[in-house]
């Protein structure tokens, strides 16, 4: 008989996430390395074995433990037609933020500058992209982030944000991108107020004109918390 051990409790040793991270950057819509176009080899070679192992841990949970039932989406790396989103900027309580480069492939920036534009002719208003195609590297930093700021409760982490692979921001076809208004809602703080928006009422009506839909509403069948900012790119 053998005990295989649980990769779910892999992945809480906080000093080795701590270690991750220092290393390879926090994620966060300001951060200025961009990590969008990150390989797994690019993050082993920058990692000791220990840290290489929880990596290979976190990669090792089944999502449906963690009660995310969403599809596996890709584990491939970036795609080469990966165009980049510079200098997005907003103001909140008077402060001007300016938005790390963001990355999406070119077809699916395309259509979005055309929802950008309708939105701006029509309600006099913008809307930005909080963060685009990331990889399923990229991911497993994002949810590396996650779990150190929510003090490692790894379920409530898996409710908002998708394993490596099962992200559909890593996917380099049927991309999904996070919006973000002109007065830069939604904020981290309340990020469900987006839902009261006049940008999210616009959305609701004419995003799928331009190929974009909303992939989390409310009560959804893959365990993953409402998210009004979050459209995928599934043109008909
Ligand atoms: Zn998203």
């Amino acid at each position: 008989m053998s005990f295989e051990a649980d990769p779910r409790q892999g992945v809480m040793d906080r000093e080795l996430v701590k270690n991750i991270l220092d290393k390879v950057g926090r994620d966060d819509r300001y951060t200025k390395t961009p990590l969008a176009n990150l390989t797994f080899e690019n993050l082993y070679n920058k990692l000791q074995p220990q840290e290489v192992e929880l990596i290979i841990d976190l990669l090792a949970i089944d999502p449906k433990t963690l009660g995310f039932m969403g599809p596996f989406v890709t584990m491939e790396n970036p795609p080469r037609d990966l165009a980049a989103i510079e200098g997005q900027q907003y103001t909140r309580g008077g402060e001007n933020m300016i938005i790390a480069n963001q990355y999406a492939p070119q077809r699916v920036l395309d259509a979005f500058q055309k929802m950008k534009q309708a939105i701006g002719d029509e309600l006099q208003s913008d809307l930005l992209i909080e963060s685009g195609y990331r990889s399923p590297a990229h991911q497993a930093i994002v949810f590396l982030t996650y779990l150190e700021l929510s003090d490692f409760n790894i379920r409530y982490v898996a409710s908002g944000v998708a394993l490596p692979g099962f992200s559909q921001h890593g996917d380099p076809v049927n991309t999904a991108l996070d919006v973000l208004n002109q007065d830069g809602i939604p904020t981290d703080e309340e990020p469900e107020l987006f839902e009261k928006t006049k940008e999210y009422a616009w959305l609701v009506q004419n995003a799928g004109k331009f190929g974009f839909f909303l992939s989390y509403p409310r009560d959804n069948p893959h365990g993953v918390k409402f998210e009004p900012w979050h459209w995928r790119y599934s043109p008909v």
